[in-house]
Order: C-alpha cells, then structure tokens, then sequence
C-alpha cells in the first residue's frame, strides 16, 4: 500500500487498533494525539509510526501535518460521560474547533477524512436497531451530557458540508459501545465491572441492569475505519459502526464476574449520574448498511471481547 495516514486521537482505543492494521498494511502512520486518555504504550514502536503530542486545535500544527499525509482518520475527541460532565465546555471546543480544523485543511489538500461520530446522536431511542436514515433525538443542551451529543452532531453536519461544498472525499461513522482491553475504566463499563472484579468486587450495576448495549470490539472498530476512509467521496457517507449483539448490564456483570472470579458480589445500585441525569435505556446499531458498504462482519463476538478484557493486560503490541 504505502500511503501516508494521519490520525488524531491514534493513542486511544480506536485509534490504536487502526494504526496496527494501516502499519501491517504498509502504510506510513502519523498520530497527533494529545496523550488526555491516551497511552503512548497503546502503540508500538515501529520505523513507519511517528507520534506526535499535540492538540487538534492547534492550527498550524494540523495544517502541517495534514500536508503531509494522504489521507485523515479524525478520532481525537474527550470520550466517556464522566470526562464529559467534568469538563463540558472543553469538551465542545475541541469537538468543534478540532473538527473545523481537521476538515478545512483537509479541504486545502485535498485529503480524504474519515469523521468519528457517535451513536450518542440517536438519544434514547428504543429497542430497536437504529438505522442511519434516522432523525436525532439527544436532549436539551439543559443537560451537560448533550454537548458531547451536540458536538458529534455538529460534527457530521459540518463533515457533510464540507463533503458537498468543497467535494471534500468524506466518511462518517456513528460507533456504539466500542471496547477491548486498552479501554479506560473512566471511559466504559466493561472495563470499570473488570477493574472493581479484580480488585474483590463488587461489581456495581446501577439502575434495574436491564438496560442493553451492543458492543464491538476495537479490532473491529479499526478495520471498519480503514475501509470507510477507503470509501470516503465527495459528498460523503454516513454509516454506523457498531455490532448488533445487545446484552443487559446485568448479564454483562455476571458474565465478566464469572471470568475473573466467581466469588466476588454483584451489587446493584442507584443509577450512577443521579436525578436529572438522563440515562440511555437501550443502544442496538442496524449494522445492514456497514456491512453493506464495507463488505465486513465484525469478527470478535463479545465472548471473546470480554476474555480478551478480562486477560492480563497485553505489553504493547508487535506489528510485523
Ligand atoms: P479514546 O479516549 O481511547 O481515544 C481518543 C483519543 O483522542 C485519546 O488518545 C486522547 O488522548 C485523544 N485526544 C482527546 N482530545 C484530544 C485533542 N484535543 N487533541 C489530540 N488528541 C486528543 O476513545 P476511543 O474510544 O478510541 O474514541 C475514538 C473516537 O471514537 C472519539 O472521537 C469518540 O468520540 C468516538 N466514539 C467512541 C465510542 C466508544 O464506544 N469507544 C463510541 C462513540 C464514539
């Protein structure tokens, strides 16, 4: 292959995963990551792989490097409700002004960008799968956990203009509940219930339990960036990015306790944000257009996600 991809956020989960496929794929990979969840040891250290520890919203740092690459992977963003309810302005101004960044020197060079979105944009919306074609539905602004929401949103809506305005080559993927063992406990739940099992327990299950996701697993999530950024045009397209195998958080517990350690409690307690808080009940992807365009199943069913994450943590990762 041999190109030369940059992308932000490329210390963190995703972004991670996508840097070992696009480096075993030949590819030269820059990340600018600003190192906030993301660990340089999620990385290898590899002659193709430069990191660099900067922010999105550095202007000409972007510009520069977006010169000098093919094509974008935009990942960087402040990710998981907790970071999002402590820091809600910074969370909408790297979002906004990240985002602006990446997309107008894209549009200068003439660089495809792949854009991370999220299926936050959907709101609470039921138990069904949630297909693209879909209006968004996130709350009030009232509520500080709708910026992130809001930011995504605004996001794709300023992806898909530059993609029309400009004939900028875009894709936009809407992830749900992507995990896998370099997640933070601060960013998901399979982590958090992971870390309170080795630690003794208990696992605490807030709410009723019933409440469902559907995970992926980050290899996964890496290879479908790869190939929606193969498939990005003029215009753009929108596909979610998720893998419809819903799981209540109850069983979710009960299936992390018995890998770790079957004698730890679970403990149910009240919802984790409090009053006011409004949790989102279900979260099912329609993966129908994904697999479509991309012509990949994800591989890892959750059984083999939760024992990879349930393992020992891996050193860093060898690339070929
Ligand atoms: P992550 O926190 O592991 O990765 C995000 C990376 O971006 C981190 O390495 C972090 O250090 C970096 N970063 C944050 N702000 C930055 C900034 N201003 N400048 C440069 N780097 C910055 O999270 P992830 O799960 O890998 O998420 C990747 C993308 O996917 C994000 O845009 C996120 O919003 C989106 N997403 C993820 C999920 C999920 O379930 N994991 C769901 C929906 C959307």
């Amino acid at each position: 292959m041999g190109g030369r991809l940059l992308v932000t956020g490329g210390a963190g989960l995703i972004g991670s995963a996508l840097c070992e496929s696009a480096l075993a794929a030949g590819e030269s990979v820059t990340v600018l990551d600003n190192l906030s969840s993301g660990r340089r040891e999620n990385l290898p250290d590899h002659p193709r792989l430069r990191v660099i520890v900067g922010d999105v919203c550095e202007d000409a740092l972007v510009g520069s490097l977006v010169r000098r690459c093919d094509r974008v992977a935009h990942l960087a963003a402040a990710v998981g409700v907790a970071n999002v309810l402590a820091r809600p302005t910074g969370t909408l101004r790297q979002s906004l002004l990240g985002t602006e960044n990446v997309l107008r020197h894209a549009a200068a060079a003439r660089r495809p960008v792949f854009f991370a979105s999220s299926s936050e944009v959907y709101g609470d919306a039921g138990q069904e799968p949630l297909h693209e074609g879909r209006e968004l539905g996130f709350g009030s602004p009232e509520m500080l956990r709708f910026g992130y929401a809001a930011g995504k949103a605004a996001g794709e809506a300023l992806a898909l203009a530059y993609a029309r305005e400009y004939a900028l080559p875009v894709s936009v993927g809407r992830f749900f509940n992507v995990t896998g063992p370099r997640q933070r406990a601060s960013q998901g739940v399979i982590p958090r219930l992971v870390k309170q099992a080795r630690a003794g327990g208990p696992l605490t299950v807030h709410g009723d339990g019933l409440q469902t996701r559907s995970f992926l697993d980050a290899s996964d999530a890496g290879e479908y960036v790869a190939r929606l950024l193969d498939l990005a045009r003029p215009g753009g397209i929108l596909a979610n990015v998720g893998r419809d195998e819903p799981v209540t958080i109850l069983d979710l517990a009960l299936r992390i306790r018995s890998l770790v350690d079957p004698s730890v409690a679970v403990a149910m307690a009240e919802p984790r944000y409090g009053p006011g808080f409004a949790a989102i009940r279900h979260r099912r992807p329609d993966t129908t257009k994904l697999v479509a365009l991309t012509g990949y199943i994800a591989r890892m069913p959750l059984d083999a996600t939760l024992r990879a994450c349930c393992a020992a943590r891996p050193a860093a990762p060898a690339v070929p």
